[in-house]
């Protein structure tokens, strides 16, 4: 049931139609409890009030898989003005941005001078940016890009998954650079990731701590508190620095235990997603969770103030309709299957 619940979010997060009228539609389903604000503005205060109680952020302007090269170039002239609000704003903030946003599926060359651009206005402010690790149809043309870049840039890191059996061995070729160490988000095959929970916790456990006695920066972005709680424990006896290392949380996830880290005195970090092309990263977050489906439930037929909504109808075809275009979807791909 649970995987079933899985692979239906992960399919509608893929879907093109729904993702492009999303943008349109503004935020529905609840998505406002993950996705910070529509622009760069708007979050500004949010960054504020976590810089006060001592989080850092990362601010990521939601897009990926763009096709088209003029979308591309508008996401990278949208990046380099996240920048310049960054810096001028005085924000403890850096970036985190996505390749297929950027022209990874246009053209490798188009993809590497948009990231050079960032690269370059991000070093001018002392700023960092990280690459999202998206699926793995991607995976070996974003460590490319990213050891393109290294090559000239000192600011920029990518993202290991503990799902996918190669990331031990990729650590090796990336152990002077800043990564971010997270699960994996994405549906995989099992000739290439873990599938089980139990094993990708364990993938994930081991590469944390191979990291930690390691010699570049880690963020270690997981909301399980059994692997926080074992990696505190390891982090005390080996005596890590913690100027090492990192905790990173999403935006509306745990924000309890987000404060509280931030106040027991490790570095925090709180992943901001914001911006119009919310409905992709908003399934995935509903993949991971499916308890997260109450918040979605509620926004659908309730108001703020609790009453129902006048037009459930409306709202509650919203829901269904997502569900068909899911169920017809894969009916439609168990048909090619059968041919
Ligand atoms: C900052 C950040 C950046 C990320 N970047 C990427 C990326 O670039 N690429 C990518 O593929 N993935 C990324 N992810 C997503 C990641 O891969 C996982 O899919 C996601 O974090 C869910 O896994 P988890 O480690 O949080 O634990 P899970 O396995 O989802 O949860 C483990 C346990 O933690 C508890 N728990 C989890 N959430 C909650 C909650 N909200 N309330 C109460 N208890 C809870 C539950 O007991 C649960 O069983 C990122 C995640 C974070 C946090």
């Amino acid at each position: 049931m649970a995987n079933l619940t899985k692979d239906l979010f992960i399919g509608l997060s893929n879907n093109k139609f729904l993702n492009e009228n999303a943008k349109r539609w503004g935020f529905r389903l609840g998505a406002n409890k993950f996705v910070a604000g529509t622009n760069i503005d708007s979050v500004i205060e949010t960054i504020r009030e976590l810089n006060g109680n001592g989080i850092r952020c990362t601010l990521d302007n939601l897009g990926e898989f763009v096709a088209d090269k003029a979308e591309s170039t508008q996401a990278k002239e949208e990046v380099l003005r996240i920048l310049d609000v960054i810096h001028s704003e005085n924000l403890d903030c850096h970036l985190s941005v996505k390749l297929t946003q950027l022209g990874l599926d246009i053209d490798h060359a188009f993809c590497v001078a948009n990231m050079r651009e960032i690269l370059r206005k991000a070093k001018g402010y002392d700023l960092f940016v990280n690459i999202d690790m998206e699926d793995y149809s991607h995976y070996p043309q974003t460590l490319d890009v990213l050891y393109t870049l290294l090559g000239e840039y000192d600011n920029v890191g990518t993202v290991v998954q503990s799902y996918l059996f190669r990331t031990e061995e990729d650590l090796e070729d990336l152990k002077k650079v800043r990564l971010r160490l997270v699960k994996g988000a994405y549906k995989e095959s099992e000739d290439v990731a873990w599938q089980k929970k139990e094993e990708i916790d364990r993938s994930f456990i081991l590469l944390a701590k191979k990291r930690l006695l390691g010699e570049a920066f880690t963020s270690i972005a997981t909301h399980d508190h059994n692997i926080i709680n074992e990696l505190k424990r390891f982090i005390e006896e080996n005596k890590i620095s913690r100027d090492m290392f990192e905790f990173q949380m999403l935006y509306g996830f745990r924000t309890e235990m987000q404060f509280d880290l931030a106040k027991e005195g490790f570095n925090f970090c709180t992943y901001i997603p914001f911006g119009n092309d919310w409905f992709g990263y908003f399934m995935r977050r509903l993949a991971e969770r499916p308890q997260n489906l109450n918040l979605v439930m509620k926004d659908v037929f309730y108001t703020k103030d609790n009453q129902l909504k006048k037009e459930p109808i409306i709202t509650g075809a919203v829901a269904a309709s997502l569900l068909l275009l899911w169920r017809k979807k894969k009916k439609t791909k168990s048909e090619k299957v059968v041919q």
